[in-house]
């Protein structure tokens, strides 16, 4: 089922027989499997996989033979790519935003719930013979994660207790969702949404069959996992706010995927105060000026984790272009040399689909390991 074999036990193994320039993808199917495990036995409702997080055939397939059963499309082609490798899991399309063809081939493949935050579309959605569960989108002021969804999509509390009036009266199976914002650091911000999503259902007087939290779960800190029993248990404990509770949902991306991979790249030229990567912000480490940077290690060309004193230094990525510069500077080993390797942990999400060709960089092989655990 897995495109490749595993050829190594964990990352710094692998590098240190690793002769190529690439920066190097390290997968751990197993690491998969464990994370999938904790959503699956903690969750209280059904969970689906958000595609755009990681792409990436063997992931996919992977969840899907562990039992994933449902997956968040936002596109033909994420529709596309689900209904090849999953014939019968359940799409969610929400993607609020959508042109009249991409409706028709959501229609065409059987997509069995659509998320809406506007009037214009829920008519659209209506008039073109969507059927099955609508989902409306909401959003709230919450502090909590790194990265704000609400600027982008859900509507105001009024207006997505005036579309779920409707969602209900066109004869849509009725459903609220939400995005607490992506590696949300603090369940309470779950909780908050789901009583909001209890005063939603009241104000438009209709029982809704299924609430989907979202995605927004955090991957590893400081290297360390983080525990989802106290997320899992503010959502369950918010929904009795309603007074039927509805069914849940969840779509982790990150929180799911980015613990089984890590990745390597690779040191081109070290300065007084500066090193240059042979990948940056247009590729692989494009999240970095936003995001907290996960835990890394420099390695030596023969494998050996560099542990001595460290000075910041600038980092840059390898294109022309003065943009791709990391945000701040990193900690680094006074002794690292060109050739050296940078290894960052929790890098399966939003690496793959993401990546650019600029300046002819952007390419990179991918390493499936037992663990990638340094
Ligand atoms: C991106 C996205 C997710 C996944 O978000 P994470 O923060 O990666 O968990 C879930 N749902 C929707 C609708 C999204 O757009």
């Amino acid at each position: 089922m897995l495109q490749q074999p595993i050829i190594a036990r964990d990352p710094v193994r692998f590098l240190s027989g690793y002769a190529g320039t690439l920066p190097v993808h390290f997968f751990s199917p197993e690491a998969l499997d464990a994370r999938l495990a904790a959503f699956m036995t903690g969750f209280p409702g059904l969970v689906t996989y958000a595609v755009k997080a990681n792409p990436a055939d063997d992931v996919i397939s992977r969840l899907y033979a562990g039992g994933m059963r449902g997956f968040d499309v936002a596109s033909p082609d994420e529709i596309d790519l689900i209904r090849r490798l999953c014939p019968d899991a359940a799409m969610h399309y929400n993607n609020p935003v959508r042109s009249r063809s991409e409706i028709v081939h959501g229609i065409a493949a059987g997509v069995a719930s659509w998320s809406v935050d506007d009037a214009g579309e829920l008519e659209k959605l209506i008039a073109m013979g969507a059927t099955g569960e609508i989902a409306v989108r909401f959003k709230l002021p919450v502090a909590g994660a790194a990265y704000n969804f609400g600027a982008k999509f859900g509507a105001e509390e009024a207006e997505a207790a005036r579309l779920l009036a409707r969602v209900a009266e066109a004869g849509f199976k009725p459903a609220i969702t939400f995005h607490v914002g992506t590696q949300c650091a603090d369940p309470a911000a779950y909780a908050t949404y789901v009583r909001a999503a209890a005063g939603i259902a009241k104000a438009a007087g209709v029982t809704i069959e299924r609430l989907n939290v979202g995605g927004g779960f955090p991957s590893a800190r400081d290297g360390r996992a983080v525990d989802l029993t106290p997320y899992f248990a503010a959502i369950t404990g918010a929904l009795s706010a309603f007074d039927t509770a509805p069914a849940l949902v969840c779509e982790p991306g990150r929180g799911l995927v980015a613990d089984s991979f890590a990745y390597a790249v690779q040191v081109k030229s070290v300065r007084a105060g500066r090193v240059y990567l042979n990948d940056g912000i247009y590729g692989g480490l494009s999240e970095f000026p936003s995001m907290v940077i996960p835990r890394f290690a420099v390695l030596s060309q023969s494998g050996r984790i560099r542990g001595g004193s460290s000075q910041p230094r600038v980092v840059f990525g390898p294109t022309c272009d003065s943009l791709d510069t990391l945000r701040e500077p990193l900690p680094l080993p006074a002794d690292m040399e060109e050739g050296d390797w940078v290894l960052f942990g929790s890098m399966g999400a939003y690496l793959t689909g993401v990546t650019t060709r600029f300046n002819g960089y952007g390419e990179w092989t991918t390493a499936i390991v037992k663990s990638v655990t340094f």
